[in-house]
């Protein structure tokens, strides 16, 4: 059988390989502390599980519109505006099955052989994945220690030539914790005023997962590029909502924003029709409910993102920075002499411990390892000794 060339181009997301080979492993009795997947040890508030069950039970189990239910879009518009101060229309809201489709959209919106498209390298590895897909030339924003894994606004400018359609960012970021501040990226759209056709995909997902002190600044600030802005968010990390498949977009609408927001409408009737209704009550009640346990799981992740900083420091040859945001770890292990792959893959066999490669996240992420600090302290304290007694061993011998 003969498939298109585009499937054979796509990639995957090696975290998900971690979490099967970390679960063959305990299936066969060992202990595995995985500190791999990108998902909230927390359940979802019991509240938000209430509005789904009741949705269900009032005979909410029909189509909604493409573009999601009223309601919940104007629930994504009072969130947006509490968290941004910058007030939307409901009809710019499309309400997706995840965060995920919305990357999907605008990257085959944009992407076509002899275009390029910018991302962030360490990234998230589906922007790189899809880009490839679509036969558009993928073209990598390092991400640098040196800088506090801050994009840089100078850099990023420099690699947008006339091919250039579609800049993705992501702050805070997967993997590597980082947090671009404003000035920085006041620094970017000033810049992007140069180049008018390029549009912008935000990666907002992580938006209120910020620790000491630092503020989240979202794309919808600046009134110059809303009309070529793509903003991807949803309920899977705030709410530990992963596997609700429920995630939320703001598009450009009319002529003057390219159509875009009807254009993903279109994608949505062709592909998934709508969003499962019963999650789209759950998502309002996560945006307009108590937020308690939203602020008890950033206090936990503050604590463990501490605790992962202090212990990984303690160990020689490995340097952590404190990440910014996010929940994530993102050590530099160069000085360990092993290829990043490698550690990750003998810690996972021999010690028990699942994290993932820095190179999964793109070339530059090569000399890091990703933990996610999605366990509790006890099991995180246990994950780092026994890394500690990993890089012992291995330097015992020297
Ligand atoms: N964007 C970033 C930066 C992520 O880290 C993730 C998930 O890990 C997503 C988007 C996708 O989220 P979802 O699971 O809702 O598709």
């Amino acid at each position: 059988m003969q498939t298109v060339a585009a499937f054979d181009r796509m990639g995957e997301e090696n975290a998900f390989a971690v979490l099967a080979r970390a679960a063959a492993l305990q299936a066969t009795g060992r202990d595995i502390v995985n500190l791999g997947i990108g998902q909230p040890d927390f359940s979802t508030p019991p509240h938000i599980v209430e509005a789904a069950i009741k949705a269900l039970r009032d005979g909410q189990h029909g189509y909604t519109p493409a573009t999601g239910l009223p309601a919940t879009r104007e629930a994504v518009a009072r969130r947006t505006l509490s968290l941004t101060g910058v007030e939307i229309s409901p009809d710019e809201v499309m309400i997706m099955p995840g965060g995920k489709p919305t990357m999907f959209a605008a990257i085959t919106l944009f992407g076509e052989p002899g275009a390029e498209i910018l991302y962030p390298d360490p990234g998230f590895p589906i922007y790189r994945s899809m880009i490839d897909c679509t036969g558009a030339r993928a073209v990598p924003v390092p991400i640098r220690e040196e800088n506090g894994f801050a994009f840089s606004a100078e850099e990023t400018l420099s690699k947008i030539t006339p091919k250039t359609r579609l800049l993705i960012i992501n702050s805070p970021a997967n993997p590597t914790g980082g947090v671009t501040p404003r000035t920085e990226i006041e620094k970017l759209v000033a810049g992007l005023a140069d180049f008018p056709e390029v549009a912008i995909l935000s990666d907002e997902i992580y938006d209120v997962m910020t620790y000491d002190g630092e503020r989240h600044t979202s794309l919808l600030t600046f009134p110059d590029i809303r009309n070529r802005l793509i903003v991807l968010n949803g309920w899977s990390k705030t709410w530990a909502m992963t596997g609700w498949r429920m995630g939320w977009s703001i598009w450009p609408t009319g002529p003057e924003g390219g159509n875009l927001y009807d254009k993903v409408r279109k994608l949505a009737v062709n592909c998934w029709s709508c969003v499962n209704t019963p999650s789209q009550f759950a998502g309002i009640a996560a945006i307009d409910g108590p937020q308690d346990r939203v602020d008890e799981m950033l206090t936990a992740f503050d604590s463990r993102r501490k605790l992962v900083v202090e212990r990984l420091n303690a160990i020689p040859g490995i340097r952590c920075a404190t990440p910014k945001g996010a929940f994530y770890a993102f050590p530099n292990i160069a000085d360990l002499g092993i290829k990043a792959k490698v550690l990750a893959s003998r810690l996972l066999e021999e010690k028990g411990v699942a994290l993932v490669g820095g190179p999964d996240f793109g070339e530059f992420g090569e000399g890091y390892i990703r933990l996610s600090c999605a366990a509790s302290e006890e099991r995180i304290e246990e994950a780092i000794s026994r890394i500690a007694e990993f890089v012992e061993e291995e330097s015992g011998g020297r």
